[in-house]
């Protein structure tokens, strides 16, 4: 059996702790590999490698460290192939969910290239006579990463290109599942000229997170993933002392108003509810009904489903690949066989298929008339299963989005400019968007959700980034008046 191995300071690094997950290929359910679990030892290794990296690499200059993002950013490109390929044997992704979650991803290196102007600081001159203020922006040192399954390439960039060059070292605890994306990465961060020790990656599970958390030489981590995990990661971290930010789960409504656009509407619903398996954190999973709209609507979704080509990321023309692990596939598709005792009506049963069972597949559902208190409702169910809940009137639907427990992102399809306009005043929730299903905001901005979506008050990337691994020093400094030098210099004095 193929064993996936840790990178550390450098080099591959084998794992010792005798304890191995398994990676599938979700497309066959084949087991493809083993992944090793750091031990406590394992991470300390990592950690001691990020540390004595730390005062060199953040002593480079700012030009070499814009320079080996440039370096990266082209070598990722030159290798897009190969990480999607791995994107889609460890995740199942289709081309156009691998494309798409590089692409994102890139972005965030794109950013992180113009670290000399995100770097400034502030500066006032003669805040009292012949005193200066200034500020300036450092690195905390090591700095930990651990990632979800669901985007393996993206969310660990939405990490490290920003705190690599801002001049802190890393080390990335990727999800089990999907484990090489990040080996990949380290090899081409090597190539792009990272010194050794800056980018580590440490395999693993609880215990490599527990480690990470209470490691006296970590000054902060980054987590995104489930609810339960980022509200642990954010209450251990911070108890011992770490900056953290800890993005969690969502359940993301798209409101449709009686005057949307129907087509657009309902494509923007496939696309957003099934893109990527359903397995997106902006994924929407719930569409909100206003009015009767519900009546046109529903069967727009429908008629679309059949023509959604589902099938393995091998398969250039598959637009929608399996879930995760069996596992997975089998609680997604228990929300559907519960939903009719509840009162809901599945409208589009994804369990009959005819899709190769071995694989974690499952085909698209559609549920109506599913309502607050249901388990399809209330809980993320993170797969390939799209619910609609119908209210009369607007305000209906703003108090329906308000009170779940999730505000990740949300979406309002309406043709009514004012409507669009009170929804992004009203809505409680981190991301909106306008006629646009899928708010992630561009690298340039900031990542961040709301409610039980996030512990912490720091965003992820962009510049929120740049402020979650940086802190600010400022300095107060006068200097003698040159004209009482007893060395004639020629100064005039400081007014
Ligand atoms: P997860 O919470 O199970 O795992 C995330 C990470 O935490 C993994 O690295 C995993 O190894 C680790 N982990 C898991 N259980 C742990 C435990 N008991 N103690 C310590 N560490 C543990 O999440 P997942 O299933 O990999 O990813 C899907 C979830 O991530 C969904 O809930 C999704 O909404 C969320 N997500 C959120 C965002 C966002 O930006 N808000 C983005 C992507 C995914």
């Amino acid at each position: 059996m193929r064993t996936i191995d840790h990178w550390i300071n450098g080099t591959a690094a084998a794992s010792t702790s005798g304890s191995y997950g398994p990676v599938y290929n979700p497309a066959t359910g084949e087991q493809q590999a083993q992944v090793g679990l750091a031990s406590v030892a394992e991470v300390d290794a990592a950690v001691s490698a990020a540390k004595a990296a730390f005062t060199t690499w953040r002593s480079s200059s700012l030009s070499k460290r814009a320079e080996v993002m440039f370096r990266f950013h082209e070598l990722v490109l030159q290798h897009r192939d190969e990480i999607a390929n791995l994107l889609s044997s460890e995740h199942g992704k289709v081309p156009s969910d691998a494309a798409g979650e590089l692409a994102r991803g890139i972005e965030n290196i794109e950013f992180a290239c113009g670290i000399p102007q995100l770097m400034k600081g502030g500066y006032s001159e003669q805040a009292s006579t012949g005193v200066d203020v200034y500020s300036i922006r450092q690195p905390l040192g090591v700095v930990a990463g651990i990632t979800p399954f669901n985007f393996p390439a993206m969310v660990p960039m939405w990490m490290f290109a920003n705190a690599i060059a801002t001049g802190n070292t890393f080390v990335l605890k990727p999800s089990e599942k999907d484990p090489s994306v990040a080996l990949l990465m380290a090899r081409l961060l090597q190539e792009a000229g990272l010194p050794d020790g800056v980018f580590n990656v440490v395999q693993g599970d609880k215990v490599a997170v527990d480690r990470i958390l209470e490691h006296p030489d970590i000054a902060a981590v980054s987590f995104v993933g489930s609810t339960p995990i980022a509200r642990y990661i954010y209450a251990t971290g911070t108890a011992n002392g770490k900056r953290v930010q800890a993005l969690g789960g969502a359940k993301n409504h798209m409101v449709v108003l009686p005057d949307a656009d129907i087509d657009m509407a309902a494509d923007a619903a496939v696309s957003a509810g099934y893109g990527s398996a359903g397995e997106r954190c902006m994924a929407i999973s719930v569409v909100v009904a206003v009015g009767d709209v519900a009546d046109k609507l529903v069967p727009a979704i429908a008629d679309r489903l059949p023509r959604l080509k589902v099938g393995p990321g091998t398969d250039p023309t598959a637009e929608m690949g399996p879930l995760i692990t069996r596992e997975h596939r089998d609680k997604v598709a228990s929300y559907v066989a519960g939903a009719p005792a509840e009162g809901a009506s599945v409208v589009v049963d994804g369990r009959h298929n005819d899709l190769p069972p071995e694989g974690f597949f499952l085909a698209p559902s559609l549920i109506d008339h599913v309502k607050p208190g249901m388990k399809a409702y209330d809980d993320e169910i993170f797969g390939p299963v799209l619910t609609v809940t119908r209210v009369d009137t607007y305000e209906e639907a703003v108090e329906l989005v308000n009170r779940h427990q999730y505000g990740n992102g949300t979406a309002i399809f309406t043709r009514d400019g004012g409507a669009a306009r009170q929804f992004q005043f009203d809505i409680q929730v981190g991301m909106v968007g306008i006629n646009v299903p899928i708010p992630v905001p561009v690298a340039y901005y900031s990542f961040g959700g709301w409610k039980s979506s996030i512990f912490g008050d720091a965003n992820i990337y962009g510049p929120a980034g740049i402020e979650f691994y940086t802190r600010t020093k400022t300095v107060t400094s006068r200097w003698p008046d040159p004209s009482t030098s007893s060395v004639d210099l020629g100064f005039p004095r400081t007014r």
